[in-house]
């Protein structure tokens, strides 16, 4: 099933390496749709109408400006279908965090709000050779890179070149996002296997993708072989430390399971805004004479 030939999915805009190049452009939003109770699909259009150029997987950095003024946040590119390369459109797929300040902007902005944008950021990419399988794991909207991936993957796919398991968790039928797509996917590959794992559904009447619990509690049935498979984790932090602590258990070594954390902008500026004590400035101007 794996290949030897590097894999290509023929995007016409793609450089050598297979990276592009980070741009900055400003954006305006197009459009909002609701796809769940606590989540929005946001399209945003590149004021310059130029293609957005990214690598499915990859994600964006926005700078919005609310009455306390500018702030950024990251979020992946749910370009999908026809529209994975070469659109000028940005869609993302958004989730409402309490006392977020994206959250309370973005839940309550208007359509022609604008923002810049920098990017195309992140290694979370289908691998340059295929392996035999490669599993994608997901937490809620950490679907939104998967979206373009499994895009770019139909043509392998459809050639039964690789095999694509989806372990996707959600906590109730309500908030699994992509649903028609997702089973159309299914119904269309053979070598596409859909896991949908719900945190909080009794599931009374189950249909046979549908689990109960945490994806990481479907890892194991699939008896993971470091020497076969490639790991794609995003979204929920936790979700990602718990499927890496198994996958390691496994024999899985870092390269193999590239894992995009959706940590919260909040935990990242308090690790950075914290401030030294009196005293452990005065140490450390001790401990620099010694070396002066
Ligand atoms: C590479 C990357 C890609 C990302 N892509 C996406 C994406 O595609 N879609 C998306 O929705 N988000 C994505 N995120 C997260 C996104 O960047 C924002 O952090 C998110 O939208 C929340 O922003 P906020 O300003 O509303 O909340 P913040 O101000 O960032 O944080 C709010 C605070 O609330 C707390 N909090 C509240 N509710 C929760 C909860 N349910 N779980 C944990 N903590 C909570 C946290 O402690 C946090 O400190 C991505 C993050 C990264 C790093």
């Amino acid at each position: 099933m794996g290949r030897d030939a590097p894999f290509s999915w023929h995007n016409p805009y793609r450089l050598g390496s297979g990276y592009f190049v980070t741009e900055k452009f400003e954006v305006r939003l197009k459009r909002i749709h609701r796809l769940s109770e606590s989540t929005l699909d946001f399209r945003f259009d590149r004021n310059d109408d130029k293609p957005v150029l990214f690598e499915p997987g990859q994600f964006f950095r926005f700078v919005f400006t609310d009455a306390a003024g500018d702030f950024e946040r990251s979020y992946s590119l749910c370009n999908y279908g026809k529209d994975v390369s070469g659109s000028s459109c940005l869609d993302l797929v958004i989730s409402f965090v309490e006392g977020g300040r994206a959250s309370q902007y973005l839940f309550h902005c208007q359509e022609g709000i604008t923002a810049t944008v920098s990017g195309p950021f992140g290694r979370l990419l289908i691998p340059e050779t295929l392996p035999g399988r490669l599993f994608l794991v997901a937490t809620s909207v950490g679907i939104a890179p998967f979206m373009p991936i499994l895009t770019a993957l139909s043509p392998a796919l459809q050639r039964k070149e690789v095999e694509v398991i989806l372990l996707f968790g959600a906590r109730s039928r309500d908030e699994f996002l992509y649903r028609e797509e997702l089973l159309a996917i299914q119904q269309r590959y053979d070598y596409f296997t859909l896991v949908m794992c719900y945190s909080r559904e009794v599931l009374t009447d189950q249909q046979p993708h549908e689990r109960r619990g945490y994806v990481t509690d479907q890892l194991g049935s699939f008896s993971p072989n470091p020497d076969s498979d490639h790991f794609l984790l995003c979204g929920n932090p936790q979700m990602i430390d718990d499927c890496f602590g198994l996958l390691r258990e496994f024999g899985f070594k870092a390269k193999q399971v590239v894992r995009e954390k959706y940590v919260f902008a909040k935990e990242t500026k308090v690790k950075v805004k914290k401030k030294l004590t009196k005293e452990q400035k005065e140490l450390i101007v001790e401990k620099m004479k010694k070396f002066q």
